[in-house]
């Protein structure tokens, strides 16, 4: 294995997943790296094709390799389409881990997520929570395919000594996200709904399920910050949380959100819409011992979400 600190300067790196919101603001981070960024546009690789997963690895040789592709959703998205969440996570991150591995790529990290460990996992939750209970009904397949992920990324380190690292990022937001109405995640959901209810004159806003549940929420760019760092510096089959380290409840949210886009309305609650897993706060005590903190605060986070999402607007 390579030594620590792993430097990526003059390295091939490839990002799986570059137009997505983390993969994106991967590369942008990337760019202050002194690497060659590998990207691979859906019509140049469909990384759901084994054959063409282990083509493009021989003849592209990436050195190091960041696992951000994937599909995602918010708590409709994943418990609607399940079929499709269970099976392409799963065949996607199985063709990058075994091409990788094939190939001799040097350094791997896999992206989870904070919505794979057990549902009642105790708060804040730590990493060796996953895999201790059952998990939220609602993102199971998703959750499924993430965890078969990590294991295949942990199976190669620990069988043929391969540096392939997983991280679980919590809640994430920030330019490049997605805004489809019923699809989004929350954060997403509630800028765009107060933003054209601010427009329309609107006179009221639903938030879906109580407002009781509780959420980290962390900046993209925090993420690729904090992703970067750890590829640095972690070598280990463990898993590291990446969050902020504080949680807020979903109707206080909801407010902050109203405030940062300027929606003074009313905002009420939808009761037919689901809930999801009660609480969901990372315990980053890892990642700060390794020497990263979340640097962007709630209000400039969600300020500048909102200022790109106007701008996507146009
Ligand atoms: P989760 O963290 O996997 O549950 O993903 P979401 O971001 O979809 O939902 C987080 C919380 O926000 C849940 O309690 C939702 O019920 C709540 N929520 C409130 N309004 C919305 C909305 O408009 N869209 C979404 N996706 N969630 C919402």
């Amino acid at each position: 294995m390579p030594q620590l600190p792993y430097d990526l300067a003059g390295k091939r790196v490839f990002v799986a997943g570059h137009r997505g919101m983390v993969g994106s603001a991967l590369v942008r981070r990337l760019a202050r790296e002194n690497c060659k960024i590998v990207t691979a546009t859906r019509a140049d690789l469909d990384l759901t094709q084994q054959m063409a997963v282990d083509a493009w690895f021989r003849t592209v040789k990436p050195q190091a390799v960041f696992l951000a592709a994937a599909k995602v959703g918010g708590i409709h998205a994943n418990n609607t389409f399940r079929a499709e969440f269970l099976y392409e996570n799963l065949v996607l991150a199985t063709n990058i881990l075994r091409a990788a591995h094939e190939t001799g790529v040097e350094k791997l990290m896999f992206l989870g997520s904070s919505c794979i460990y057990p549902r009642l996992a105790a708060q804040p939750m730590r990493e060796d929570a996953l895999l201790t209970g059952p998990l939220e009904p609602t993102n199971e397949p998703y959750a499924i395919a993430k965890i078969a992920g990590i294991k295949l990324a942990e199976a190669y380190r620990l069988q043929y000594g391969r540096d392939f690292i997983s991280v679980m990022p919590t809640n994430l937001y920030g330019p490049g996200d997605n805004y489809h109405p019923e699809h989004s995640h929350v954060v997403a959901a509630l800028i765009r709904r107060f933003h054209e209810a601010k427009v329309s004159g609107g006179k009221s806003v639903a938030v879906w399920g109580t407002g009781t549940p509780k959420r980290e929420f962390l900046h993209v760019d925090d993420l690729a910050d904090a992703c970067v760092h750890l590829m640095r510096v972690y070598s280990d089959a463990g898993l590291v949380n990446i969050g902020s380290g504080e949680d807020i409840a979903i109707a206080d949210f909801a407010r902050a959100v109203a405030r940062t886009v300027g929606f003074e309305g009313a905002i009420t609650s939808d009761a037919s819409r689901p809930d999801g897993t009660p609480r969901k706060l990372l315990d980053v005590s890892k990642l700060a011992s390794l020497g990263w903190r979340a640097k962007t605060p709630m209000d400039a986070g969600l300020a500048h979400a909102y200022a790109s999402y106007v701008d996507s607007m146009r």
